[in-house]
């Protein structure tokens, strides 16, 4: 039996683990994956205090997982499939069919990159279509590729791509981005960048590998085609809440509502970090909510048990 079991194993599931673990509550952190979460798929971190000249991402995470270990929060590999709770005992059910009993939860399960659903992405997916830029840039050494979306993914992957790529279009639905005016200002300034303003990928194209892109302008309502040999989709991201089945409430686009202490609608279940709806999405954010929900854990099983 753990007093806390942390679902997912991003800054914000590091940090819950690294709070309780130094509060000496039995702790584990289960991540499907590597641990790290989103994080690691961005090259290059600049706006997480601490690191003045910016950090990879993968050492960050690499950095968080020691802290969070050190203090004695466990790590097991797995992917959840649901949870059960009976009175005040929560259930967390494995895929390979185990389960394991805890007091308190905290869900840090993340978000996942939202798909463009047009023709051709399924079937170049992993042949020139990818949703991360760290994994796959070095594939498109001198390629010309397109990146779709306007947010601070699309303009700062947009970049970290120049290094690799001879020409990188932007491609985004707006004549103006949501990215940060700093991650705007590079990329205006970046020879090897091209916007493409209003406009949508209507399909993806090739035969061994993406080779076109089919390209509407919202506002004309003109077709044209662009030349790419890749494309990285940055529309978005959609929140790990699925295998919750009604635990605890979501709001309208399934992120989990919180109050200030990370209490979800469910006693003794917490949420930290991407998961939760929230206004600021950043690692920043995450490792905060992580801090409050451990120290909400640690109350509640001090006064319930
Ligand atoms: P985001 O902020 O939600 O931006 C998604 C972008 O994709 C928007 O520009 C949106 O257009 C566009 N889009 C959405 N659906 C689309 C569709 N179906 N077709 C075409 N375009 C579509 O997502 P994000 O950029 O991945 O960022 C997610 C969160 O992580 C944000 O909170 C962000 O601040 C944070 N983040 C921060 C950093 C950083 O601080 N350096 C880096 C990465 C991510 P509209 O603008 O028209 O809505």
């Amino acid at each position: 039996m753990y007093d806390v079991i942390i679902i997912g194993g991003g800054p914000a599931g590091l940090t819950a683990g690294l709070y309780s673990g130094r509060a000496k509550l039995k702790s584990l952190i289960i991540e499907k994956g590597l641990t790290g979460g989103l994080v690691t798929t961005t090259e290059w971190v600049e706006n997480y205090p601490g690191f003045e000249e910016g950090i990879l991402g993968a050492e960050l995470a690499q950095k968080m997982e020691k802290q969070a270990t050190r203090f004695g929060a466990e790590i097991k590999q797995g992917a959840v499939t649901g949870i059960a709770v009976n009175e005040k005992i929560k259930k967390v059910l494995l895929e390979d069919g185990s389960e394991i009993e805890s007091r308190s939860i905290i869900l840090a399960t993340g978000a996942h990159p939202r798909y463009l659903k047009v023709p051709g992405e399924d079937e170049f997916r992993g042949r020139g279509v990818s949703y991360c830029a760290t994994c796959d840039g070095a594939f498109f050494r001198g390629e010309t590729i397109a990146v779709v979306g306007g947010g601070d993914s699309a303009v700062q992957e947009a970049i970290f791509l120049t290094k690799f790529a001879e020409k990188v279009y932007i491609i985004h639905r707006r004549d103006t981005l949501r990215a940060e005016k700093i991650l705007q200002e590079r990329a205006f300034n970046n020879p090897k960048i091209e916007m493409v303003w209003d406009s949508v990928v209507e399909k993806i194209e090739g035969e061994n590998g993406v080779s076109k892109l089919h390209v509407k302008n919202v506002k004309s309502e003109e077709m044209s085609a662009i030349d790419v040999q890749g494309v990285f989709i940055y529309i978005g991201y959609n929140p790990n809440t699925e295998f919750l089945a009604g635990l605890a409430n979501l709001d309208g686009e399934n992120y989990l509502v919180t109050d200030a202490n990370m209490n979800t609608s469910s006693t003794g279940i917490y949420a930290a970090g991407d998961v939760r709806a929230k206004p600021l999405k950043q690692i920043a954010t995450a490792v905060g909510d992580g801090a409050i929900a451990a120290m909400a854990a640690e109350k509640y099983i001090e006064e319930n048990f």
